[in-house]
């Protein structure tokens, strides 16, 4: 079934120039970028992105590493995409995360971990909404 999801290229990876060899990983895996926005995220944009983890200990931290620098948001769109993109991400802390995966290659630790992925189709929907108005379903 073809679905949507959002993808973000988080500051750690775009400061080491890993951008595009984190979107060949997508391509080479028939997920397609159907949208795509380079920015920096105020802190008021990365709260609110955040915000189911608001209670969180790493949460003010979060913050500060994702307006450390721009983000490449993305929505992917392909067979699974929701899943599939999380395959390919990895787990969150990349010294726990499968061999060849995005966050094993690129991330430096279980913050700075390169990349984001919607987890379900109800927060790829309201994930791409708050990047991608536009975008319907
Ligand atoms: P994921 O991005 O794999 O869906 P979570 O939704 O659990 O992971 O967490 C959101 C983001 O918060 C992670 O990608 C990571 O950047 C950060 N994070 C998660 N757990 C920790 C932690 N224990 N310490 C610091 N940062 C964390
Ligand atoms: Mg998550």
């Amino acid at each position: 079934m073809s679905e949507k999801t959002l993808s973000i290229i988080k500051p750690d990876a775009v400061l080491k120039n890993k951008i595009g060899a984190i979107i060949s990983r997508f391509e080479d895996n028939n997920l397609k970028v159907i949208a795509a926005q380079m920015l920096m995220l105020s802190r008021e944009q990365a709260g609110a992105f955040y915000s189911v983890h608001k209670e969180r200990p790493f949460y003010q931290g979060l913050l500060d590493f994702m307006t450390s620098g721009p983000v490449l948001v993305m929505t992917l769109e392909g067979n699974n995409a929701i899943t599939k993109n999380r395959e390919l991400m990895g787990a969150t802390d990349p010294a726990k995360a499968d061999t060849g995966t995005i966050r094993a290659d690129f991330a430096d630790n279980v913050e700075a971990n390169a990349v984001h992925g919607s987890d379900s189709p109800e927060t790829a929907a309201t994930e791409i909404a708050f990047f991608f108005p536009n975008l319907g379903g």
